[in-house]
């Protein structure tokens, strides 16, 4: 049998049901999915009723095993192909509904963690040929894998494979110049987290805490500014929220004082 080391066992009941195969080719693809749901511990149990199958899930920060990597899994079968045959599936639990699906950078650094130990046991190159989303699979056609970043997993499953630990105070937010305590204008509207983030909305980012604060307008900051002789304020040019939170900022624990401008 063999499961990754950065797992923690699932509930394996659920293979009674047989969703699954034993023909195994050479493995030599890593598929992406996504739950299309933001609940916990909803897969694997749903295999239980529907033909289908992964090798892991991931939800709330957590990397769980569901089938032997030996074993086919069922997740991104297609007529005239055997897809399942030679790839590992796993799936994302998101963050947001429909349409955004995103998944939270928490779930995506434990996926960059994974893709990079498989890749690396298995001797499997991570690009973007070899670690694909299920609708890049030939005859898939499917939504699978929403908003979810593969272009950040896969870059971020290069730097752990070559050696970088996992970021907790963000080295590319100290390259990029920002302190421990900055400030973010966002300069385009945001939609996620079940919330609208206005464009031009300010938020103080403590890289140390992991939280974004929501501090309001430009001027509400300007007073900031004056009252705190603060001067570290970043404009975010030609990047929304996501991409500050997907880029510097692994572990959001929190975003507070949102109440202010929530429609
Ligand atoms: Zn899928």
């Amino acid at each position: 049998m063999t499961v990754s080391k950065l797992a923690t066992d699932g509930d394996w009941s659920w293979q009674s049901s047989g969703h699954f195969g034993g023909h195994r080719s050479p493995i030599d693809m890593i598929v992406l999915h996504h739950n299309a749901g933001t609940g916990s511990g909803v897969v694997p149990n749903c295999w239980i009723n529907r033909q289908a199958s992964a090798h892991y899930q991931i939800e709330d920060g957590k990397i769980i095993s569901c089938l032997d990597e030996e074993l086919v899994a069922w997740h991104c079968g297609a007529a005239g192909y055997d897809n399942n045959g030679h790839t590992i599936g796993i799936e994302h639990q998101n963050s947001t509904g429909d349409p955004s699906w995103l998944v939270s950078p928490e779930n995506q650094e434990k996926s960059a963690q994974l893709v990079a130990e498989i890749a690396t046991r298995r001797g499997i190159p991570i690009d973007r040929n070899h670690i694909v989303r299920h609708r890049e699979m030939p005859n898939c056609a499917t939504v699978c894998s929403g908003g979810l970043n593969i272009d950040w997993i896969v870059n971020r499953a290069k730097e752990i494979a070559s050696g970088k630990p996992a970021q907790t105070m963000p080295e590319q937010a100290k390259k990029k110049g920002l302190k421990k305590m900055s400030y973010i204008q966002l300069t385009s509207k945001f939609q996620g987290f079940g919330l609208t983030f206005p464009k031009d909305s300010v938020w103080e980012y403590n890289a140390e805490a992991h939280t974004f604060r929501y501090i309001g307008n430009p001027a509400a900051l300007a007073a900031l500014q004056k009252a705190n002789e603060q001067d570290d304020l970043i404009p975010w040019t030609g990047a929304d929220l996501l991409t500050v939170v997907q880029e510097f900022y692994l572990g959001v624990d929190k975003f507070s004082n949102i109440d202010s401008f929530k429609k």
